[in-house]
């Protein structure tokens, strides 16, 4: 099969005819249709994570069609549309499966890190740790629902019942996220990089009441703020913006080197958490939750073989919505991608 495949950190993705994946007997083969590009991606290219499984071909938000399943895959069958997202396998046994917490496994293995994801042709995936990709949303469309959609969804639920919400970092995940707050009645604050005026206007498009630079005061303090963006020195700008008894949460894999701050902006039962990962049940939920919203995914669409052009695109902020790889070859690619060379 055809894949992008990722030989060493730091070195662009190269195209390459690899060996189809071997179907275990609680996995299903997928026909990949479409696959999300996400930062994460970025961050295992960049060496920023540190076991991937090399080689590897990256990609955890996969939407695809069963060709074939295992022995005991019993969840779906050949011609089912399935997604699979970053959780591909936990033990079970762990004190973090047990409680529910699946997400904090100690074993836990990740969709396109420690096995091959969804930049190629096929893929296999345990069929316990997929979703049924809900009708309505076509390929291209679903595929950010898998990672920017249900890990921003984690992060919604760790806000609580906040109103005024903060999202800093305009991209796949928040727009996604402020849709979402809007239904459930919340008040969106948008964040994006100073001077991006387009990126403020896509927000306020999306349901933002209000959409500056990050650095910016919103003009009414946030009870909870989700930073997307994987940069440290967010985190002090948020911690400003929160009213007493907010809290900040993290959503990225990985962030730049936190700045210190005065105490003081911690002070009053301010909270400062990350996310992590997703559970099965966030999946269940979120992809209930999206058809009623319903979320409209606004996606750049790259052909697998600009998989570099899409990870460069993305580096650079210039992916309006989220970047999506399509194996589709009738599928109109929105954006060819120009040269990878920052890559
Ligand atoms: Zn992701
Ligand atoms: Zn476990």
């Amino acid at each position: 099969m055809r894949a992008m495949w990722l030989q060493r950190a730091g070195e662009p993705l190269a195209e390459a005819e690899v060996e189809a994946p071997r179907l275990g007997p609680r996995d299903l083969l997928l026909r990949v249709h479409a696959c999300g590009v996400c930062r994460t991606d970025l961050h295992i290219l960049d060496g920023e994570l540190d076991s991937p499984k090399l080689p590897l071909v990256l990609g955890h938000q996969i939407v695809g069609t069963v060709v074939e399943a295992g022995a005991r895959a019993e969840r779906f069958r050949a011609g089912d549309r399935v997604g699979v997202p970053w959780l591909g396998w936990t033990c079970g046994a762990c004190s973090f499966c047990r409680a529910g917490r699946e997400n904090l496994c100690d074993r836990a293995r990740f969709t396109g890190y420690h096995v091959d994801g969804g930049y190629a042709e096929m893929v296999a995936a345990d069929d316990r740790f997929c979703f049924l990709v809900p009708d309505g949303f076509p390929d291209l469309q679903a595929a950010p629902l898998l990672c920017a959609g249900l890990i921003g969804y984690r992060a919604l639920r760790l806000a609580g019942d906040a109103e005024r919400v903060g999202l800093y970092g305009f991209g796949a995940a928040a727009h996604v996220l402020a849709q979402v707050a809007r239904y459930e009645g919340r008040r969106v604050f948008a964040f994006t990089r100073p001077g991006d005026e387009a990126g403020q206007r896509f927000a306020r498009s999306l349901g933002a009441e209000w959409a500056g630079g990050a650095g910016e005061p919103p003009p009414e303090r946030l009870e909870a703020a989700l930073v997307f963006a994987p940069a440290g020195e967010l985190v002090p700008e948020a911690l400003r913006a929160l009213e007493k008894g907010g809290v900040v949460v993290c959503a990225g894999i990985h962030m730049s080197d936190i700045p210190s701050f005065p105490y003081e902006l911690l002070w009053q039962e301010r909270v400062l958490r990350s996310v992590a990962n997703l559970t099965r049940r966030d999946g269940e939920e979120f992809l209930a939750l999206a058809p009623r919203v319903p979320v409209r995914t606004e996606v750049e669409v790259f052909p697998l073989a600009a998989a570099n052009s899409a990870l460069a695109a993305l580096r650079a902020g210039r992916v309006r919505g989220a970047a999506v790889l399509t194996l589709d070859p009738t599928s109109e690619p929105t954006a060819a991608g120009g040269a990878p060379a920052e890559l």
